[in-house]
């Protein structure tokens, strides 16, 4: 399955580029998981964010593929958003319109209105026709760079240290810290602890609004080949004081079962 979706600089959608896709809900079967995707912008409205894009003009800029996808807990009109993953960004755009021809094949009876619709679904012709334009080499430098940061990602190279007493412990994984996984976790999850309930910005007003950490559930010892993570079954939000909790120990991390088990077994009845 071929789509197009659409993503303006100015627009009403929660959108993060190459992270999440918001949608309306009759966009849902052009978005199936594993839905190869291409990112277009439409004409440019306001002359300030020429510098965000491409081009001026109608043009791609980037393929991927869908997730999965999820219904917006927060959208009164039911609306959805989809996880993307394998994001490549083209370093030249790529025109809507290649000479006087749109590289979209338009059909007679849309005419007046086709680019009204953010999602399009394409046949493998015009996708593999857009993706033609794109120079070749090019887009292997950012495949190679985009297989580089994934190895980095699996092999947990950057763990944070925490020193509790004279013992360095490892605590956050790369999974954890991976701002992209981040937005993807609290968009699925929502951002109160998993195990507690606890809410920063409910506690703590505005300031705190949002944050939470991110624990990825499977503990880092246990890898032994690269995976992909799914953020919707390895990722989970927890508050600061029962991630430190599930971290407390370096040879084992606590499942979220065990952890709210203790707070349950401590709570007056
Ligand atoms: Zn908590
Ligand atoms: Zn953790």
């Amino acid at each position: 399955m071929y789509t197009v979706i659409t993503e303006n600089n100015e627009s009403a959608w929660a959108d993060e580029t190459g992270i999440l896709y918001h949608f309306p809900k009759r966009y849902l079967k052009y978005l199936e998981p594993g839905t190869n995707i291409i990112y277009y912008k439409g004409v440019l409205k306001n002359k300030s964010f020429s510098k965000n894009r491409l081009s001026d003009a109608p043009h791609y800029f980037a393929f991927a593929k869908i997730g999965k996808t999820y219904p917006d807990k927060e959208s009164i009109k039911n609306d959805f958003f989809a996880t993307i993953t394998e994001f490549i960004p083209f370093e030249e755009a790529v025109l809507a319109k290649d000479n006087s021809n749109y590289l979209e094949t338009i059909p007679e009876s849309r005419k007046s209105n086709y680019w009204r619709d953010g999602v399009r679904a394409i046949d493998a012709d015009t996708y593999h026709l857009i993706i033609s334009k794109v120079s070749p080499n090019k887009v292997s430098e950012q495949k190679k760079t985009y297989i580089l940061d994934k190895i980095i990602e699996n092999y947990q190279d950057s763990l944070e240290s925490l020193s509790e007493g004279k013992k360095s412990k490892r605590y956050i994984t790369t999974y954890e810290r991976n701002p992209k996984y981040r937005k993807q976790a609290i968009a699925i999850h929502g951002n109160s602890c998993s195990a507690c309930g606890f809410n920063f910005g409910d506690f703590y007003g505005e300031y705190a609004e949002g944050f939470i950490h991110i624990h990825h559930i499977v503990p880092v010892s246990e890898f032994e080949a690269p995976k992909t993570i799914d953020p919707e079954t390895d990722l989970i939000p927890l508050c600061a004081n029962c991630h430190s909790v599930v971290h407390r120990e370096r040879d084992k991390t606590l499942s979220i079962t065990e952890l709210k088990y203790l707070i349950a077994s401590r709570s007056k009845p």
